[in-house]
């Protein structure tokens, strides 16, 4: 039965350092790298919650403003914008959610100067609140870089990243350099994942990714992971592998865990998950859980039953 109480606020844990709202896992690229598909293919068509829900759901977000900086929410996906309500989610999230978006600028970039306002996409940070994502094999440079020069024109707050896969490294290199020379923000990322067999990134748990054997551990998170029917997950891997939530955006007895949760699918971990990072203060070392070894190893997948997907989109 639906439950009738209203929603109430929805204060974040003191440590929390990221929240996301994955608004759609749909995608008008297909990357053979996405992380979203470390494992497996996430599913792209399931219910999506329409935009008075994401307003409404977020809109409880509470002390979003931490003595460490103030918490965004990021849009992304998938590719956020591709959501039919994309703009008027923006538009109708209170001020005083500060709102960040990664993207892959598959949107109409006219459109976007018109209909938002980019002080709404703008806030103190040592980086940009649109966060482009460069992806080599299915995206124009020059397209590219001429879509973020109108909207830093516009007056938004944006900069490219790009990972460096080892395919592509050259070429990323060189689009840095001319990105500087354009006066562009163009960050590197480390590529996570598998290539060639061999499983890049640096991670601050050994085999956690190997997609091999599986421990069972208890985990943390510092992390409010919502995904696009509005569920709550406690990893990267729960919410790409569709695992089941710990909660709902809309139920308003959902409150954000603070401690460790039992999970028996250590090892199959997502890269987003454990990979040593900088967190929203650009202070490098932070990794998005953390773990605690319970017992030795308690199953041995069958590797042929582990598609190593990471190199699909
Ligand atoms: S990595 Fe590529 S396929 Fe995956 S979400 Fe980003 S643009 Fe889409
Ligand atoms: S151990 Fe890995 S799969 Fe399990 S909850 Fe933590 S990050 Fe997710």
């Amino acid at each position: 039965m639906e439950d009738s109480r209203p929603l109430g606020p929805l204060p974040i844990n003191r440590d929390c350092n990221y929240i996301a709202a994955f608004l759609t896992f749909a995608c008008c690229y297909r990357c053979s790298y996405c992380i979203n598909s470390f494992e497996s293919r996430p599913n792209r068509s399931g219910r999506i919650m329409p935009g008075p829900e994401w307003i409404a759901g977020l809109s409880r977000l509470k002390d979003l403003d931490q003595a460490a900086g103030t918490v965004p929410v990021t849009l992304q996906g998938g590719e956020p914008s591709l959501h039919p309500d994309f703009y008027e989610i923006i538009n109708g999230l209170p001020p005083r959610i500060r709102i960040d978006l990664l993207t892959n600028l598959g949107f109409d970039v006219q459109e976007m100067i018109d209909r938002v306002d980019p002080q709404r996409l703008r806030r103190d940070a040592p980086y940009a609140s649109i966060r482009v994502s460069y992806h080599p094999e299915q995206m124009d440079l020059t397209e590219t870089l001429d879509k973020t020069h109108q909207l830093l024109e516009a007056g938004f707050s944006i900069g490219i990243w790009s990972v460096l896969h080892p395919d592509q490294e050259e070429h990323v290199r060189a689009a840095q350099e001319r990105a500087r020379r354009e006066g562009i923000d163009f960050r590197l990322k480390e590529f996570l994942g598998f290539h060639r067999g061999k499983l890049h990134g640096h991670y601050r748990y050994p085999q956690a990714c190997s997609l091999k054997e599986t421990r069972r551990v208890e985990c943390r998170t510092t992390e409010l992971l919502i995904g696009p029917g509005g569920d709550i997950y406690r990893c990267h891997h729960d919410l790409y592998e569709n695992m089941p939530p710990v909660g709902h955006l809309l139920d308003p007895a959902y409150r954000m865990r603070a401690g460790f949760l039992p999970c028996a699918a250590y090892g199959r971990c997502n890269p987003c998950d454990v990979k040593i990072k900088t967190n929203r203060l650009q202070q490098f070392g932070h990794t998005s859980v953390e773990i605690r070894f319970l017992d030795e190893p308690v199953g041995q997948a069958a590797c042929d039953e582990l598609p190593i997907a990471a190199n699909r989109g």
